[in-house]
Formats: C-alpha cells, sequence, structure tokens
C-alpha cells in the first residue's frame, strides 16, 4: 500500500528560540546521527531560528511558526528576521506545494500539561498509520489534529512545507529550560515516527489497531477581559494542569480577580488543551478547546 515511500525525513528543531528540548537534540543528532538514520530514507537536521535561539526567545520579531501560509511565502514585502527565515528554510526544504521533503517533523516543547503530543495539521491515510503506529508503540502519546480541514496552503506551520509534516510537541516545561522527562519523550517519539517511516517505506508495517483516539482542534477560548482588554481574571484551578481532560458545560474554566467564576457555555464536552500555554499571553489566550475523534485504520477500510 505505500505507493507513495518518503525519500527524506528533516527533523527541525529550534523554530521556537526557547523551547530547548528540540535545539538541544537536534544539535546532539547532528554529532551522533546514528539514532535518526534509517535505510530506505535520508535524514536531514535543521535548526531554524538562531537568532532566538541566541537570546533565549521565542522569536525576535515575529514568531517563526507563523510565516508558512503560502501566501506569506509568496508575499516579499514580508521581510523580517523571521520572515526572511521562513522563506529560506522553505526553499531549503520545500518548496510548499512541490516539496522536496517526505516528511518535515518540528520539535516544539509547550509550558501546558500536554505530555508527549502528536500534532497532525493534514488528513490523510499516512498520517491515520502513522497516528496508528506512534499509539501502538507509545500509548501515552495524544494525537491532536489541528484544523486538519483547512487546505495545506493555508496553514501557517514550518512542517506544513513538506509533502507530510507533523509537530512533536511535549510539556509541561518552562520557557528556557531543559528537562530530563520532556527531552526523553520528544527523543522517543521521534524515534517511533522514524521506526514508522521506514516500516511504511518497506511494506513491512506490523499489525495496526483497527483504531485509535485523538484530539480534534475546535476553537480557542481567551481569556476574560475588560473593556480596555486588561486582563480581569486567570484559568480556573479546576481546568489549570487537566489537558485533555473533560470539561461540561456550566463547569467553571475562569476565576475573576473579584472571585466570581466564569463556567463553559457550551453545550457539549469539551477537552482543553494548550491551557495557560506562555507563549500565547500576547494574544490572551487561555486555551484550546478540542472534540474526541476516532481515526480508523485505512487499510481495512
Ligand atoms: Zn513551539
Amino acid at each position: 500500500m505505500s505507493n507513495n515511500k518518503i525519500g527524506n525525513v528533516a527533523i527541525v528543531g529550534g523554530t521556537h528560540g526557547n523551547e530547548l528540548a528540540g535545539i538541544y537534540l537536534v544539535n546532539h543528532w547532528l554529532k551522533n546521527s546514528t539514532t535518526v538514520t534509517r535505510e530506505s530514507f535520508e535524514t536531514q537536521l535543521l535548526i531554524a531560528n538562531h537568532n532566538a535561539i541566541e537570546v533565549n526567545k521565542r522569536y525576535v520579531d515575529c514568531d517563526l511558526n507563523r510565516q508558512f501560509s503560502a501566501a506569506s511565502l509568496n508575499d516579499s514585502s514580508l521581510g523580517n528576521y523571521e520572515q526572511s527565515r521562513a522563506k529560506v528554510i522553505n526553499q531549503q526544504l520545500g518548496p510548499k506545494g512541490d516539496s522536496k521533503t517526505g516528511l518535515v517533523i518540528d520539535l516544539h516543547n509547550t509550558t501546558s500539561n500536554m505530555g508527549p503530543t502528536l500534532l497532525v495539521p493534514q488528513r490523510g491515510e499516512f498520517y491515520d498509520l502513522m497516528a496508528i503506529y506512534v499509539r501502538q508503540h507509545m500509548p501515552e502519546v495524544i494525537v491532536f489534529l489541528d484544523e486538519d480541514h483547512k487546505t495545506n496552503d493555508e496553514h501557517h506551520l514550518l512542517c506544513t512545507i513538506g509533502q507530510h509534516g507533523v509537530i512533536v510537541e511535549v510539556g509541561p516545561v518552562p520557557q528556557g529550560v531543559l528537562k530530563h522527562e520532556v527531552t526523553e519523550q520528544m527523543a522517543e517519539m521521534t524515534k517511533v515516527i522514524l521506526d514508522f517511516v521506514e516500516a511504511y517505506n518497506s511494506d513491512s508495517l506490523p499489525e495496526l489497531n483497527a483504531e485509535t483516539d485523538a484530539f480534534r482542534f475546535i476553537k480557542s477560548l481567551t481569556l476574560p477581559v475588560d473593556e480596555n482588554n486588561h486582563r480581569i481574571g486567570m484559568v480556573h484551578k479546576n481546568v489549570e494542569g487537566s489537558d485533555f481532560k473533560a470539561v461540561q458545560p456550566g463547569e467553571p474554566i475562569f476565576k475573576t480577580f473579584d472571585g466570581k467564576e466564569i463556567c463553559y457555555d457550551g453545550n457539549e464536552t469539551v477537552y482543553p488543551t494548550f491551557i495557560n500555554e506562555a507563549a500565547y499571553y500576547d494574544n490572551n489566550l487561555a486555551m484550546s478547546l478540542c472534540t474526541k475523534a476516532v481515526i480508523k485504520n485505512p487499510s481495512l477500510k
């Protein structure tokens, strides 16, 4: 069934300059590549945002991982540091839409309690098989389908410049901090993905489960603010740290500084994630809401 073999894989670290696990892993693999090398494909390693790493910040001018929509890449007036880096990286690994790279794996950390999460921004049998394989080999992994209804051109994530692309997102870890367990989980998930590609390429996938659970992004929630856009509350302690745990309609999600609880006003069970992610404070984003999804094994359809 693998008629479209993956000829090469790019592993990217340091797209955000203060997410250290991917930076240290990619730098390590640049010196010792055996753990990321497989027979059936080439592996390329890339550090994405040197200037942001230098100053230990997410970015210098703007978020690099929001610069890869086809429109932004084609807009030559967008020329600040990250916008320029995006165009250079797109030439190296892409170009988007006609990519020379079979799979881009972009390594990220989050301050949220998401554990090891495989973020999948596109649909397709390759991703379905990968998700089932990864969860079969590493059951603690959560599969997060992030706006997988959008066309690839619309997506602004770095990983979408490959023919396929995923994000390995692991937390919780503070910005600029290196944590053993988080780094280990990132290395392990990357290894499992590479093993999957090797098996996919050589038509030697093991027997895969009929389906696996996943979460699908619905929308983001912003922190409660006043008419001047000043915050008047914070994420409720019942929700804090409970990424991918159910929240029912009417349950508290925010607490205002004057002591009021703000409750979730939707009418279906939701599963918040990226809860209280430090990098999203710029935009007052409090959390992303998901529904549950099931990924079916395409070879059994
Ligand atoms: Zn990141």
